[in-house]
């Protein structure tokens, strides 16, 4: 096997049919994969979508809705019946498959990120596969994940995941239409390979996501180092061949990078939704961040602070255009940092450790 841990991440319209009904025969497909991949010591998490997509066909409500109660009402019907049809299938393998529904805010802090990490490591250590979902039911709109592919992208950060397997129902990023002949699948996509002309920003029928946001976070998560696949999931056996170091699949793999990210700097990637305020720095500090080298970001680079923060927030670092160039957690509260802007032989107000660059 090429990876020994890894995410997989199951879109609904790969677990559903044309009606919205759960594919049973599909999800049982995948169930055989990846218990096969689990009993041969393959550590698995599984962002599995499909609550909502499942809980409108099996009330079939025909009066119009607010979105919002659709969603709430719809996934607290769904997430059921998908997670005890999961349940069941892998006891037929003899697997015990646990459920973990979480929200953006659980991952706010470093402590409520630790926390969630500490309860899918639990489960692995004690040989239950965590099946993953967000908690539609009580998330609030404007503080929900993306989509899935945003969440499983997290997750496979933060589980320090050798790879990231995203199962959809296409075959990979296409370099033109996919429903042109003309256009193939993009196999490879290196690091820093321009690809925006190629991205539909239509979105699939049951879903919430689409290929823009696969993409983005493909390569958020490449860059960490963890090698991240587009794959079609409706093909049959596409994990194990994905998987098999032989086989030539067809599939999108954005190329991890070398180089260790330590698990401090995941949690600030992904942390800028929590954002509590921003420090805009001149262009000199600019070059110096973005730069080769490890920098910390000094006061004497600072120009302005915006909003107030708390010592250990996380604020966004914005350049003189006001471009963000990265995410980073204060090592003052808002007050002092606003005492020491520009001036010099100050502790850095960010430590390299602590800064995570665009
Ligand atoms: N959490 C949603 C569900 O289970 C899916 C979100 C998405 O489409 O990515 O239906």
């Amino acid at each position: 096997m090429k990876f020994k841990k890894i995410a997989v991440k199951i879109g609904s319209n790969v677990l559903t049919r044309a009606d919205g009904t759960l594919d049973i025969t599909r999800m049982s497909s995948i169930v055989d994969q990846i218990s096969q991949l689990h009993n041969k010591g393959v550590e698995i998490v599984l962002i599995s979508s499909g609550a909502v997509a499942s809980g409108r066909s099996i009330l079939g409500i025909k009066k119009k809705m607010d979105v919002v109660d659709q969603r709430q009402l719809y996934s607290a019907v769904g997430q059921v019946k998908l997670i005890n049809l999961y349940y069941d299938l892998f006891r037929e393998h003899g697997i015990t498959v646990g459920q973990v529904l979480t929200t953006k805010e659980n991952f706010s802090s470093r402590r409520h990120y630790l926390n969630q990490r500490n309860c899918m490591r639990v489960m692995l250590e004690n040989d239950v596969i965590p099946v993953v979902n967000e908690n539609d039911t009580v998330s609030v709109s404007e503080l929900m994940f993306t989509d899935n592919d945003e969440l499983s992208g997290l997750i496979a950060s933060m589980m320090d995941m050798q790879a990231l397997i995203i199962l959809s129902n296409i075959d990979g990023v296409y370099n033109g239409n996919p429903a042109d002949p003309t256009s193939s699948v993009i196999r490879k996509i290196e690091k820093g390979q321009d690809i925006t002309d190629f991205i539909q920003s239509s979105k699939s029928t049951f879903g919430r996501g689409g290929m823009l946001t696969k993409t983005t976070i493909a390569r958020k998560i490449a860059d960490e180092g963890i090698e991240v696949f587009i794959a079609n999931g409706k093909h049959d056996d596409m994990l194990l061949r994905l998987l098999d170091k032989k086989a030539d699949v067809i599939c999108t793999q954005f190329v991890a990078s070398k180089g260790d990210v330590s698990s401090v700097k995941k949690w600030i990637a992904h942390s800028e939704g929590f954002a509590k305020g921003e420090i805009h720095v001149n262009e000199n500090a600019a070059k110096a961040l973005s730069g080769e080298k490890a920098v910390s970001l000094l006061p004497i680079g600072v120009t302005e602070i915006i909003g107030d923060f708390e010592k250990d927030d996380i604020v966004r670092i914005l350049d003189h255009n006001s471009s963000l160039l990265g995410i980073g957690k204060v090592q003052y509260d808002s007050q002092k940092a606003r005492e020491i802007t520009g001036k010099k032989n100050q502790k850095p107000l960010v430590h390299c450790d602590y800064l995570y660059l665009e």
